[in-house]
């Protein structure tokens, strides 16, 4: 029996025998060609091309979800894009490279430059042009493809890495879980997972060293334990908790269609957070009472290019129709921090997280700002928009962002453009500044939402996505609790209505601490909704106040999750 460590990207305990994935390896040759070879050479590279772009198109029809689909269609747009055309043929021309060398040095070159910006999403992208760039050269080499789209058997897959384009065909009744040496929480492969559902351990060094074709292993995609060739001793114990786990999920699943309530009925709106509009997306989301976050980023990082005032707005038209006469809570765009366009590139900053990001940015570029506001106005006659604001730190701030609102809306009433006239105002809570002159904040704004991913984060002091500082980035601080529930009591002073749309909001522990604050709202992601009805039928509103006490009275995140336990 070896057991490996990686990261638990999706939880859940597979237990199975490994399929290792091997992929085409390319054998590029450094030879040049004759110059009467040329036109052939070219010929074939558009064959290769061409085979290249057909394979794509046919994944295209098997996706089915937002992620998978959107990651075919970026790489339709890199394998089309103009600049690599070019390249790739005056390499053929001009230097008489065969096309598999001209090809490879220009993806190269490209996946190169988006890594040394040494940003994990770019790197991502990078990823991307190395996937294309393969699918490219097996072409060329006339190889079919060893796809993941039909396996024999329910297996845990197992490879050193998995590309996005392999990733989004998956055979997913067939894969139990999927384990692999790179990657991390931010990668598309984490995303995937996560939204298939099969629980996932990445960033395993030493996996392929040790795994053999058909071993048994068992994967726990919560702690990030891989367990290969287990004993009959550690089989019975992970067959008992991955029963367990199943079971939990069963209970609470009876949950999803009743109303969110406590169990002396005090009622809570409960709101879903969503990435796009895509109908794959907003399936089982309808029995959401708001959407508490719509994250337009997603909208952006997820096309090859900038989205145009027109894609836009078809994307938040189709949202708000879906949902009305629910609000749709569109925040605007949150890129800088970990996040970043590949089309797109921002300077180098030293601490991201504390720089030019989300609203700062869209200050910075005032036209991809008016572009966006545009669009969500123009949509807004379509249902019930409330427009937030990320990373807001002060009244200045908001100020800023109302002028550029009014200006917007100055430039459609002089096109005779049609917006609704009852499109909200808000912000999130996640500086800890505005946090602490909420009581201002509730008097300026329609309403807000507290972003406890980004509060925690410049609270404690600890990045969110650096996992060397885990441990300090507590979820469960009482400092954090605190400023939720003074923030919570201006709110309900000045009635405006306050919501949690930051991972605290979905969480079963927490979410009933919020509650007993007075928040009545919460959005989540559509799978934790289930947990939170369940969490909240199970006590009565005064119980939950006096938790609420006891958690905000605790000393450390420690006594604070016992007390919720
Ligand atoms: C948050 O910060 O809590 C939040 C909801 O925004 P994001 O996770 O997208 O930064
Ligand atoms: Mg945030």
């Amino acid at each position: 029996m070896i057991t490996l460590k990686g990261k638990g990207v999706c939880s859940g305990i597979a237990i199975g025998e490994i399929e290792i994935y091997r992929p085409f390896i390319p054998n590029i040759s450094q030879e040049t060609i004759r110059q009467e070879d040329v036109p052939g050479e070219l010929q074939r590279y558009e064959a290769a091309m061409a085979a290249s772009c057909s394979e794509l198109s046919a994944l295209e029809a098997l996706t089915d979800t937002p992620e998978s689909s959107a990651i075919i269609s970026v790489h339709l747009d890199l394998l089309n894009d103009p600049s690599i055309d070019e390249s790739v043929r005056g390499l053929i021309t001009e230097s008489r490279f065969p096309a598999d060398r001209a090809a490879d040095l220009t993806f190269e070159q490209s996946a190169g430059l988006l890594e040394s910006c040494g940003d994990d999403i770019l790197a991502e992208r990078a990823a991307d042009l190395r996937d294309v760039k393969r699918r490219f050269l097996r072409n060329y080499a006339g190889e079919k493809e060893a796809s993941l789209s039909r396996l024999s058997r329910p297996v845990i897959l197992a490879a050193h890495d998995l590309l996005p384009s392999e990733t989004a065909v998956l055979d997913r009744k067939n894969v139990l879980g999927i384990v692999t040496e790179i990657g991390g929480m931010t990668s598309h492969l984490a995303i995937l997972a996560k939204s298939y559902d099969i629980p996932a351990v990445l960033g395993v060094s030493g996996l392929m060293e040790s795994a053999e074709e058909a071993m048994p292993v068992i994967l726990n995609g919560g702690d990030g334990r891989v367990i290969l060739a287990p004993d009959g001793d550690t089989r019975r114990a992970m067959e008992a908790e991955q029963a367990r786990h199943l079971w939990e999920k069963a209970l609470a699943a009876e949950f999803m269609d009743k109303p969110g309530a406590t169990a002396d009925g005090v009622p809570l709106q409960l709101g879903v957070n969503i990435g796009s509009s895509r109908p794959e997306e907003l399936e089982g989301t309808e029995r959401a009472d708001y959407v508490g976050l719509f994250r337009t980023e997603f909208l952006y990082m997820n096309s090859g290019h900038m989205p145009t005032e027109e894609e836009q707005f078809e994307a938040y038209k189709k949202a708000l129709l879906f949902y009305a006469p629910r609000p749709v809570t569109l925040r605007t765009l949150d890129i800088g921090g970990d996040k970043s366009l590949p089309y797109y590139p921002l300077p180098h900053e030293e601490n991201p997280f504390l720089g030019c990001r989300a609203f700062r940015l869209c200050m910075e570029h005032r036209e991809l700002f008016r572009t966006q506001l545009r669009a969500a106005l123009r949509a807004s006659v379509y249902g019930n928009l409330w427009l937030m604001i990320p990373m807001i730190g002060s009244l200045d701030d908001i100020r800023r962002a109302k002028e550029a609102l009014a200006e917007v809306r100055a430039e459609l009433d002089a096109e005779r453009i049609p917006y609704s006239g009852d499109v909200k105002f808000g912000i999130m809570i996640e500086v800890p500044a505005i946090a602490l002159i909420a009581d201002k904040v509730a008097q300026e704004v329609d309403f807000a939402s507290v972003g406890t991913n980004d509060l925690c984060q410049y609270l404690t002091a600890a990045d969110r996505g650096n996992p060397g500082v885990a441990q300090y980035y507590q979820s469960y601080h009482p400092a954090l609790f605190r400023v939720l529930c003074y923030v919570s009591e201006c709110f309900q002073q000045a009635q405006k209505p306050l919501s949690v749309c930051g991972e605290l909001g979905g969480d079963r522990l927490a979410a009933p601490v919020l509650a007993g604050m007075g928040f009545q709202k919460l959005s989540m992601p559509l799978s934790s909704l289930p947990y939170v009805k369940q969490a909240l039928a199970g006590r009565t509103m005064p119980q939950l106040q006096s938790l609420a006490e006891a958690v905000c009275a605790s000393a450390t995140a420690e006594e604070a999750e016992n007390c919720m336990r």
